[in-house]
């Protein structure tokens, strides 16, 4: 079993490599890879998203970045101390995060932003060893359903006890589990997330880690 946090060559998922490939022919200047954590390596607060998006993520290098969906996202790391920038614009930014990283339950760009259940399976022991190398107190902010499931199977604990909610807060064990709505477009846009709404999240996360 790996130990890994992630492996930029990994093609374990042929379905998701081979959709890799194809969107390589289409724009070869995307980079088309799976996608690693952005942030601190050290860090007490770290985002898990689902997976990176075509023209974001998949396109640039870096979690959120490129797309509307990191817009909300970076200006609330920036507006709690968390970025140096307000903006992530591009992987060679000069953008740095402190005592944050943000990563993805599965790290290449599905089809239609969606990983089937094997490929969250597949994908889940490099998360599972990103938060078993996590220091003491830490806060892990689930972005979304799916990305919360991911996080419950990482740490070997019962679905059904742990049930996604936003603003939900688990304690487990030494991590502090978060729950939040997706920061998608389509989120942002129906008013399912508001600023005001995820502003809040971020107000508790950074409340928990200054306990
Ligand atoms: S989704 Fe994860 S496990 Fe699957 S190919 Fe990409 S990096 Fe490997």
């Amino acid at each position: 079993m790996t130990t890994t946090i992630f492996d930029k060559s990994c093609r374990a998922c042929p379905r998701l490599a081979e959709f890799l490939d194809t969107v390589g022919e289409r724009y070869p200047d995307y980079y088309c890879k799976p996608v690693p954590p952005f942030g601190d390596k050290e860090a007490q607060f770290v985002i898990v998203g689902l997976a990176p998006g075509m023209h974001g993520a998949n396109r640039t290098g870096r979690p959120f970045t490129g797309d509307h969906a990191g817009i909300l996202l970076y200006q609330m790391l920036y507006k709690f101390g968390f970025s140096s920038q307000r903006d992530s614009l591009a992987a060679d930014d000069d953008l740095r995060l402190t005592n944050c990283r943000i990563t993805n339950a599965v790290k290449c760009l599905p089809p239609d932003n969606k990983p089937v259940g094997a490929e969250i399976n597949t994908c889940n022991a490099f998360l599972a060893n990103e938060l078993m190398s996590l220091p003491q107190a830490s806060v892990v902010l689930a972005l979304g359903g799916i990305a919360h499931r991911a996080i419950i199977k990482a740490l070997a604990l019962r679905q059904a006890d742990y049930k996604f909610g936003h603003a939900a807060l688990y304690e487990l064990g030494q991590i502090r589990l978060l729950d939040s709505y997706h920061c998608s477009r389509y989120n942002t846009n129906t008013g399912r997330l508001t600023t005001e709404m995820f502003e809040a999240i971020f107000a508790r996360a950074r409340e928990l880690l200054d306990q």
